[in-house]
């Protein structure tokens, strides 16, 4: 399940050098993320690095973009294709 932004988002910008996929950017009201790229930290961290880090708890998984572990670990093969999933992260 990618993650997604809330309007609670302060556009701190502490989340987007965190995320290893490049999947969060600056948006006009506030940060982003592209579901396409979020894997969920699935194959780098144990667990969502911009949850982790945000001050408000902005970043929540998107029940709109449902995905299995096995869906976000492919998604992070194709992103990542030259690195090896971190173990305990899938
Ligand atoms: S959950 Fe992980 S991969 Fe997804 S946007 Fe947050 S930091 Fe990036
Ligand atoms: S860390 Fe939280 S408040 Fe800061 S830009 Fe990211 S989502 Fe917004």
């Amino acid at each position: 399940m990618a993650y997604t932004i809330t309007e609670d988002c302060i556009s701190c910008g502490a989340c987007e050098p965190e995320c290893k996929n490049s999947a969060i950017s600056e948006g006009d009201a506030a940060y982003v993320i592209d579901s396409d790229k979020c894997t969920e930290c699935v194959g780098w961290f144990e667990a969502a690095r911009c949850a982790e880090v945000c001050p408000v708890g902005a970043p929540v998984p998107d029940p709109e973009n449902s995905e299995t572990k096995e869906q976000l670990l492919e998604k992070f093969k194709r992103l990542n294709p030259d690195t090896a999933p971190a173990e305990g992260t899938y």
